[in-house]
């Protein structure tokens, strides 16, 4: 099997660097982010990186008081599910944005991955 254009590492790689990547389907049109192996729309696997604003609101949020070990020394902190300008959504850690603040439709913008988790996305005040 050929690697997928846009990888998860890529995917990761990217957002370290500034760069919100998505992939869209050549076939059907779809935009997935991250990066998916196949198309859940058309399950075809003919995906084009695509560059994202990173640009959103707040879909849902929740604070983490409780954590795994590994993201103990965090808590509090709080996770939202984005919805990009570009239609799809991404979940991601809130940074710089008081809970007391956070809301449904709070417009927000992509940051560079947390500080010490290389696998999670930030996003921060719009
Ligand atoms: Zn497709």
């Amino acid at each position: 099997m050929a690697e997928p254009v846009v990888t998860l590492r890529h995917f990761f790689e990217r957002a370290r660097a500034g760069q919100l990547t998505g992939v869209r389907c050549g076939k059907c049109g779809e935009l997935a982010i991250p990066p998916k192996e196949l198309c859940p729309a058309c399950g075809e696997r003919a995906w084009q990186p695509v560059p994202l604003a990173g640009e959103g609101t707040i879909a849902s949020f929740t604070v983490i008081r409780v954590a795994p070990r590994a993201y103990a020394a965090d808590v509090p902190y709080a996770i939202a599910a984005v919805k990009l300008k570009e239609g799809v959504s991404l979940l991601g850690r809130i940074v710089d944005i008081p809970f007391e603040k956070l809301a449904i439709g709070l417009p927000v913008r992509f940051r560079p991955l947390v500080k010490d988790d290389q696998t999670a996305v930030g996003f921060g005040p719009a």
